[in-house]
Formats: C-alpha cells, sequence, structure tokens
C-alpha cells in the first residue's frame, strides 16, 4: 500500500494535473462509465464535528474508493485546519487498499479545477473581469485557477467581511492583476465571470445584479439549506453542474428546483459539454451558471494522479496493508 503524506501534495501536483483529471472524470461521468455513491454526512455528537464520505468509481480508469472526513469547528483553535480529509484508493480488480492520500489541499485542489473547467468551457472568449464573491480558505485556490483561463484584466471582489479581501488581493497581485474591492452592484456590472464560494445559507447575489452574457461558478453550496444566489437566476440562466443528483439535493439548483423555478431535467452535466454532446454556450448574452457541488469521483481523480506522480518521482512511501 502506497501513503502519499499531506505534506507532499504541495510539491507534487499542480492546478493543471488537477485540472485534467477532473476534466477527465467529468468527461467519464457524462458518460455514464463512472458513478458517484449516495454521500454519508452526520453529525457525530463529538467536538461539534460533521463527518463523512464521498466514493464512487470510475470504470475508464478503474479509481475505486473514497474520501473520508469533514468538518471540526474548534482544530483552529489548536493550529490545525477546520476541513480535515483522507483519500482511500483500492484496486478495482482485488478490493485491496491500494493508496491513503492526504486530501486537505487536494480538496481546494480539485475544487478549484471544477470551476476553471467550467469558466474554460462556458465563459466568453472575450470574458475581461473577474468577480469574486467570498474570501476564505477556499478562495484563493478559486482565483488561481480562474485566472489561467481567460485573459482577464481585472479582479473585482466583495466579501461579509471586507478585510479578508486581502487574500484575494494578494492573489490578484501575484500575477499582476489589479483588484479593487467593490459593492455587489458593481460586481455584476462589471464581472464578466463571477465565482460564489461562501458558506452563506441566504442569497447573496440578485438575478437584477448580473449582466447579460456573464458566466457564474456557484461553489460555495454543498449542503441542504445553503444558498449563494436567488433562485431567479437559475431560471434566468443555463444551469449546469457537475452531478444532477446533487445540484437538485445539496447544490445551489435545490432551491430554484424546490420553488418549481426550473426542472431537475434542464440542468446539464459539464461533462457533456467537454465530450462534445452538448454545445455549451449558445450565444454572448446567454447566462450560464454552474453549480459545482463537488463530487467524491474528483478526489478520487486528483488522489490517483498524486499516487502516480510519486511512484515516478520515487516520493510514494510503501507500507504493508
Ligand atoms: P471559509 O470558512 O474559509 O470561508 C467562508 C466564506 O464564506 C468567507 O468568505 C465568509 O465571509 C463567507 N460567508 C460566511 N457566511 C456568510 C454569509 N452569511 N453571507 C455571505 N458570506 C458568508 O470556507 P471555505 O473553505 O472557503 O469554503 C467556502 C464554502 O465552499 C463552504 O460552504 C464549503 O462547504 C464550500 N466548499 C465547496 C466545495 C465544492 O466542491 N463545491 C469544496 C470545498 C468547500
Amino acid at each position: 500500500m502506497i501513503v502519499v503524506p499531506e505534506r507532499e501534495i504541495a510539491g507534487l501536483i499542480s492546478a493543471a494535473d488537477c485540472f485534467t483529471a477532473v476534466e477527465q472524470v467529468f468527461a467519464s461521468m457524462a458518460q455514464k462509465s463512472a458513478y458517484n455513491f449516495p454521500v454519508i454526512r452526520e453529525a457525530i455528537g463529538h467536538a461539534d464535528a460533521l463527518y463523512g464520505f464521498k466514493s464512487g468509481f470510475d470504470r475508464e480508469s478503474l479509481a475505486l474508493g473514497l474520501k473520508s472526513g469533514g468538518f471540526w469547528p474548534n482544530n483552529a483553535a489548536k493550529g490545525l485546519t477546520n476541513h480535515q480529509s483522507t483519500i482511500f484508493l483500492f484496486d478495482a480488480d482485488t478490493g485491496r487498499c491500494h493508496a491513503v492520500v492526504g486530501g486537505n489541499l487536494l480538496t481546494a485542489l480539485r475544487t478549484a479545477a471544477a470551476s476553471a473547467i467550467s469558466i474554460r468551457y462556458l465563459a466568453r472568449q472575450d470574458a475581461k473581469v473577474l468577480g469574486m464573491i467570498g474570501a476564505g480558505h477556499q478562495s484563493k485556490f478559486q482565483l488561481r485557477a480562474a485566472l489561467d483561463q481567460r485573459a482577464f484584466g481585472k479582479v473585482v471582489g466583495w466579501n461579509l467581511h471586507p478585510e479578508a479581501l486581502d487574500r484575494l488581493a494578494a492573489v490578484a497581485e501575484e500575477r499582476d492583476i489589479p483588484f479593487e474591492a467593490v459593492d455587489l452592484d458593481r460586481l455584476g456590472a462589471e464581472a464578466d465571470v463571477i465565482i460564489t464560494i461562501t458558506s452563506s445559507f441566504a442569497p447573496i447575489l440578485k438575478a437584477a445584479q448580473v449582466r447579460p452574457g456573464t458566466h457564474l461558478a456557484c461553489m460555495g453550496t454543498d449542503t441542504r439549506g445553503k444558498q449563494e444566489v436567488e433562485a431567479g437566476l437559475l431560471a434566468a440562466a443555463t444551469v449546469f453542474t457537475d452531478e444532477i443528483a446533487q445540484s437538485v439535493t445539496i447544490g445551489e439548483a435545490q432551491h430554484a428546483v424546490a420553488q418549481g423555478l426550473i426542472p431537475a431535467g434542464d440542468i446539464i452535466e459539464i461533462g457533456a459539454v467537454i465530450n462534445g454532446t452538448h454545445p455549451g454556450r449558445s450565444g454572448a448574452e446567454e447566462i450560464t451558471l454552474f453549480d459545482g457541488t463537488g463530487v467524491g469521483l474528483q478526489d478520487l481523480a486528483v488522489a490517483s494522479s498524486a499516487v502516480d506522480l510519486a511512484i515516478s518521482k520515487g516520493l510514494a512511501v510503501e507500507v504493508d496493508a
């Protein structure tokens, strides 16, 4: 069995490697050759923790396994990350445990890869201004991956607590791109692409604040009850997702579907656009919205890449299972 510890991940796998791995597994999902198993997420009644599993199998790559972990709100006080996860890969031919991989950084990288994929396939080619809503842990990974997708000339950002926007300003500065903190009206009026990455339980961005032609990647809503944009915005947009079952239950589309504003059957898997079976954006005035809910197969895909890279670079630690 191979162990790839959390501390090795940063030096092992790039955002580009994660983009490729997630793009391939989204394509496999749309071809129905990869599927996610039902998600388990439980409040365990200890340390205020939420713990669970995301798992699946990709018959194309033979990635089989699960990500196990969750949220421990008191970890920060102990100098640890609140979100903790580990990815376990199994040999699809024998069921033996093949690898154990640190999942914390990989979660941020695979989530950023998903929104970056949506931008590459759905945003207007001439997109110039990127809008960021949210400035928490995930946001800087989101911003870095998004900036690689179009020739953005400016980043505008909004956060509930504006002081946290320094995090985004620092990433924009790394890329020599101007950053400006703005209100939500200006963000919607200026941005060609908008990423939402918050843990909000009420709509932040309203439909009237978004211009025709905008692409949105709504990445924060991954639980029943969370919401980042007004449900009417989904009715005004063409809605894409990683997985429809999650989109309508725990994703941003849960509200629009429950209110009867959009039928679940109108939601398109991004993998269909990657595979070329759906044309994607239909014109410069269309609003496209990607509901990124986060699936277990993304974790398995990036963990498999990390294991391959660890083996090829001689960094894999082998232990007896
Ligand atoms: P974080 O705790 O570091 O940051 C939370 C962000 O949400 C901050 O910007 C905060 O200001 C904002 N926020 C909190 N409450 C808000 C409110 N009521 N209104 C507006 N903004 C509010 O969290 P993070 O690690 O950056 O994760 C952000 C979100 O992304 C979480 O909801 C997390 O569950 C989700 N997430 C999704 C995926 C996925 O695959 N889709 C993966 C990882 C995390």
